[in-house]
C-alpha cells in the first residue's frame, strides 16, 4: 500500500516522506514495534550532548546510529525534538522530513546488512529535568525519543557510547551502555554534585548527591552496605553474578519516583535515602526495600527486560518480591511477614476493593499510554500474587524456575507468558497456567466468608463480578473456644467452597489468621457482635496485624460501626510494635475523618491523650506526624503549635516542621504570614527554602490567590518538582477548605488528559489522590460522577484511576445513606 503511494507521490511530484509518514501514528504503536524488531538488530548509539547551564538554551546533540537490517525497507526512527532535516545516511548527505514524531528513512537509502545514520538534533526539555545546577534524564517508559532519535521500544536493545559536554565543574554519570539495554534504561546525569566511592561485594560503587547535612551524608555508608547486601543476596538466589560491572547511583532532591533502575546510574529520591536523625522503623525498612528493589532490577528488568510495556509489572513484581526477601535478612521474621502485609497486601486491597480495579496484566496498544499502566496493582498486588504462587509451587521450585528463565533470556527480552512456560515446565503439577489465568488476567479479588455449620467449618469464595471464577490459595483459620483453647486449621482452596470437620462450635473464628490469604474476609455476623476486645491485644504481632486489616475492611464494608473502633484502639494504644502502631493510627485517622466535626475533635483529643499512656518515641513520632497533616481540634492545634514553635524535638526533621507549619497556617488564617515567615527563617538549605517557598503559597487564605495557584500548577512548566506540585494541590484541597475548594475537582478532571501527557508516570495517579483524598461532600462526589457520565469514551486506564481515587469518597457517601 505504501509502495503505491510512493510511486504516485513521485508522479505527482510530492515528497515521499510526507505520504509515508502519515501511515505512522504518533507514539510507538504495537504494529510499528513488531515490524521493527523483525527487521532491525545490533543497534548501537554513539551520542554526544551539549548541556548548557543556561536553562533558556536547549540541549543539543548528535547521534550516530548504526544497526543491521534484515531486508531492504524503510527505517522509522522515533523523535519528538527538532532537527534541520539534513543528515548523513550511509555516508551520504540526505534531506529527510519528520512527521508524527517519526523520522522516516526511505528504503532506497538503506541496504540489507550494516547501516549508519548520523543526525544532529535539538532535544526537548521534557524528560531532562533541568535545574540551574544539575539535570537528569528520565526516559521511562517512552521518553528517550523526546531527547534523541532512536528506536524507542524496550525489545530493541542497544549499546551506547556517550559524550557529555557540560559546564566546568559539573560531574556526570551515564547508564552502562557496554551491554545491550533498552532505551528506557538509558540515562545521563550532569551537574554540581558531591561524590563518594566505595567497594562492596567486589563491586565498585559510585554515588553522586547534593545533600550538605553531614549527619545525612554519613548515612551513605549504610546505604552502600545495603547495596552490598542486596547484590550478595541476588547473586545467591539467582545463581547469576551481577550482570553489570559497576554500581552507580545518584541521589536527587525533589525526585519524582522512589528510584529508577538505570544500570550504572540508578536514580534515587533523597527523601527516601537521607533520613532524619531519628528515623522510624518504617522509614528504615522502606529505604532498605528501595535499595533492594532497584538492585534486584539489575537482574529483573535490566538484564532480562520486558518485550512491551504491558508487561512492565513483571519487572516490578520481581523487584518488589526480591526486595521483600532481601529485607527479610535485616529484620526479624515476624516483622518481615508483618511488613509484607503492611507494604503490599494492605495497599493491594485498597485499590482492588474499588470499582477502578483491573487485572494485573493489561493490553497496551501504543507506548503513548504506557505511563497509565503504573499503579498499586502492579506494585503491590503483583507481589501478593507471587507469594501465593510461591506457596503453591514451593519456594525451591520457584527459585529454580526463575534461574532457568534468567539464563534463557540473558540480556534478552521476555514476556510474562514466557516465564509461565518456564515455571510450568519446572513444576507441572502446580497448575501455574490456570493460576495465572485468574490471578493475573482477571480483575478483582474474592469475597471469602468463614462460618460454622453443623460440625463443620465452611469457607466459601464468591466472585464479586459474577464470572464464576475462584482464586486458588492457602491460608489459616483460627478457631477460638475460650481463652485457653484454640486451634489453627489450614485451608487449601482448590475449589470455591471448602468444609472441614471441626466438631463443636467455636466461640469465635478468625479468618486469614496469618494474612497469607488474599481477598475480602467477611466476619460472620454472630461473631462480629461477640468480638472480644482482649483477643486483639493478646495475639502474636503478625496475627494481630492480619486481624486489624480484616477488621478495617469489615468497617469499610459497613459491617462494623465506627464506635466499635474507639474502644478497640484505646486498647491498641498500648501497642509496642511501631509497624502495627503506624497502621492503628492510620486507621484511626481514617475513621476520625468519617466522623462529624465534633466527634472528630474528641477522637483527636483522645489520640493526643494517649501519648501520655504510650510514651514510646515511635508513638509520639507517628501521632504528631499524623496530626501535622490532619489536626482540626483547637486544643490539639495548640499542642502542635508548641511543638512547632520550639522546633527542638529531635524526633522531627525539617520536613516535619514544614508540614506542621502548613497545617497551622491553614488552620489559623490570620497568622499564616507569621507562621510561614518564621518557618522559612528556620530552614538551612537552599533546596528546602525553595521547596517551602513553592508549597507554602497554598497556605494563603485568600481564595483568589488559591485559585490562581491552582491554575499555575496545572501548567507543566510550573511543576518541575512534581512532589512539590502534589503537596501544593493536597493543601489546596484540604478537608477544612471544603466546599470552597470543590471547584478544583471539575477543573482538574477536565485537564487530566493534559496532566497525564505532560508528567511522569506516577503523577496523574498522585494528582487524583491529592485532589480527592480529603473530600467528603456529596457535591464533590457529584463532580466526579458527572465527569464520568459525560465522558463515556474516556481513556479506560485513566478513568480507572479516577474511580480508584474517588472510591473512599463514594464509599463514605454510600455509608452515610445506610
Ligand atoms: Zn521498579
Amino acid at each position: 500500500m505504501r509502495k503505491i503511494c510512493y510511486i504516485l507521490a513521485i508522479l505527482l511530484g510530492l515528497t515521499c516522506q510526507s505520504l509515508n509518514a502519515q501511515s505512522y501514528e504518533p507514539g510507538v504503536s504495537k504494529e510499528l514495534a513488531a515490524q521493527r524488531v523483525q527487521n532491525i538488530s545490533d543497534v548501537h548509539y554513539d551520542l554526544t550532548f551539549d548541556i548548557p547551564d543556561n536553562l533558556q538554551v536547549l540541549v543539543s546533540g548528535n547521534a550516530i546510529i548504526s544497526f543491521n537490517l534484515a531486508r531492504k525497507s524503510e527505517v522509522v526512527l522515533d523523535f519528538q525534538g527538532n532537527f534541520t532535516g539534513t543528515c548523513i545516511v550511509n555516508g551520504k548527505q540526505r534531506i529527510l522530513t519528520m512527521e508524527n514524531e517519526h523520522i522516516i528513512i526511505p528504503a532506497e537509502l538503506v541496504a540489507p546488512g550494516a547501516n549508519t545514520i548520523d543526525i544532529s538534533f535539538v532535544s526537548l526539555d521534557k524528560a531532562l529535568n533541568r535545574n540551574p545546577e544539575y539535570m537528569y534524564s528520565l526516559f521511562v517508559p517512552d521518553q528517550a525519543r523526546s531527547c534523541f532519535p532512536c528506536f524507542d521500544q524496550p525489545d530493541m536493545r542497544a549499546t551506547f557510547n556517550t559524550t557529555l559536554n557540560v559546564p566546568q565543574g559539573w560531574k556526570t554519570m551515564v547508564s552502562d551502555g557496554r551491554y545491550p539495554i533498552p532505551t528506557y534504561l538509558y540515562s545521563f546525569v550532569a551537574g554540581k554534585f558531591e561524590e563518594q566511592t566505595a567497594r562492596r561485594e567486589g563491586y565498585p560503587i559510585r554515588a553522586l548527591y547534593r545533600e550538605q547535612d553531614p549527619q545525612k551524608v554519613a548515612q551513605l555508608s549504610k546505604v552502600f552496605d545495603e547495596i552490598g547486601g542486596s547484590l550478595h543476596w541476588m547473586e545467591g538466589y539467582t545463581g547469576i553474578k551481577c550482570p553489570f560491572e559497576e554500581y552507580g547511583l545518584v541521589i536527587l532532591p525533589g525526585y519524582q519516583f522512589g528510584g529508577m533502575e538505570h544500570p550504572g546510574a540508578i536514580q534515587l529520591s533523597d527523601r527516601r535515602i537521607f533520613l532524619g536523625s531519628n528515623p522510624s522503623k518504617d522509614e528504615e525498612l522502606s529505604r532498605m526495600e528501595l535499595v533492594a528493589h532497584e538492585t534486584a532490577h539489575l537482574w529483573f528488568g535490566d538484564m532480562v527486560s520486558l518485550k512491551w510495556f504491558e508487561d512492565v509489572w513483571t519487572k516490578e513484581v520481581f523487584a518488589n518480591f526480591m526486595a521483600s526477601k532481601i529485607t527479610r535478612r535485616e529484620f526479624s521474621e515476624t516483622d518481615h511477614d508483618l511488613n509484607f502485609l503492611k507494604t503490599y497486601q494492605a495497599r493491594a486491597l485498597a485499590i482492588d476493593r474499588t470499582e477502578g480495579t483491573h487485572p494485573i496484566a493489561k493490553e497496551l496498544k501504543n507506548l503513548n499510554y504506557a505511563s497509565m499502566l503504573y499503579d498499586d496493582i502492579i506494585y503491590d498486588k503483583a507481589p501478593v500474587m507471587m507469594r501465593i504462587l510461591e506457596d503453591i509451587m514451593g519456594a525451591s521450585q520457584l527459585q529454580e524456575g526463575l534461574h532457568n528463565y534468567l539464563q534463557k533470556y540473558f540480556f534478552k527480552n521476555a514476556s510474562w507468558d514466557d516465564l509461565i512456560v518456564e515455571l510450568d515446565r519446572q513444576c507441572p503439577s502446580a497448575g501455574v497456567r490456570q493460576f495465572s489465568e485468574v490471578w493475573v488476567k482477571q480483575k478483582g479479588m474474592p469475597l471469602i466468608h468463614t462460618t460454622y455449620d453443623n460440625g463443620k467449618l465452611v469457607v466459601s469464595q464468591t466472585d464479586p463480578y459474577g464470572r464464576g471464577i475462584f482464586w486458588r490459595q492457602k491460608f489459616e483459620v483460627r478457631l477460638i473456644y475460650d481463652l485457653n483453647e484454640s486451634r489453627t486449621v489450614t485451608i487449601d482452596m482448590q475449589q470455591p467452597t471448602v468444609s472441614v470437620d471441626i466438631g463443636r462450635r467455636p466461640n469465635f473464628i478468625i479468618p486469614n489468621y496469618t494474612g497469607r490469604g488474599y481477598g475480602r474476609f467477611t466476619l460472620d455476623d454472630d461473631y462480629t457482635k461477640l468480638l472480644p476486645l482482649r483477643l486483639i491485644v493478646t495475639r502474636g504481632d503478625l496475627q494481630r496485624y492480619a486481624l486489624l486489616l480484616t477488621l478495617y475492611d469489615n468497617y469499610l464494608m459497613g459491617r462494623i460501626p465506627a464506635n466499635y473502633f474507639s474502644e478497640l484502639y484505646r486498647d491498641m494504644m498500648k501497642e509496642q510494635n511501631p509497624l502495627i502502631m503506624q497502621t492503628v493510627i492510620d486507621h484511626m485517622f481514617k475513621i476520625a475523618f468519617d466522623c462529624t466535626p465534633s466527634e472528630r475533635h474528641t477522637l483527636e483529643q483522645c489520640i493526643m491523650d494517649l501519648l501520655k499512656e504510650n510514651k514510646s518515641a515511635d508513638s509520639r513520632q507517628i501521632i504528631l506526624r499524623k496530626m501535622a497533616a490532619n489536626a482540626t481540634a483547637p486544643e490539639v492545634l495548640n499542642q502542635l503549635y508548641k511543638v512547632w514553635s520550639a522546633q527542638s524535638d529531635p524526633l522531627f526533621d525539617e520536613h516535619d516542621y514544614m508540614e506542621m507549619a502548613y497545617r497551622l497556617a491553614i488552620m489559623r488564617p490570620q497568622q499564616w504570614k507569621d507562621i510561614t515567615a518564621k518557618q522559612l527563617g528556620k530552614l538551612r538549605s537552599d533546596n528546602l527554602q525553595e521547596e517551602f517557598n513553592y508549597v507554602s503559597r497554598a497556605c494563603n487564605p485568600d481564595q483568589n490567590a488559591q485559585q490562581s495557584l491552582f491554575n499555575e500548577i496545572i501548567e507543566k512548566e510550573n511543576r518541575l518538582h512534581e512532589p512539590w506540585a502534589l503537596h501544593t494541590l493536597r493543601l489546596l484541597s484540604a478537608d477544612t477548605r471544603e466546599p470552597q475548594n470543590n471547584g478544583y475537582i471539575p477543573q482538574s478532571l477536565d485537564a487530566l488528559t493534559y496532566i497525564q501527557q505532560t508528567s511522569d508516570i506516577f503523577f496523574a495517579n498522585n494528582w487524583l489522590n491529592s485532589l480527592l483524598g480529603s473530600h467528603k461532600s456529596q457535591e464533590a462526589l457529584s463532580h466526579v460522577e458527572s465527569f464520568i457520565s459525560r465522558h463515556p469514551d474516556y481513556q479506560p486506564n485513566l478513568l480507572n484511576k479516577i474511580r480508584v481515587a474517588a472510591w473512599p469518597l463514594k464509599n463514605f457517601r454510600e455509608k452515610q445513606k445506610q
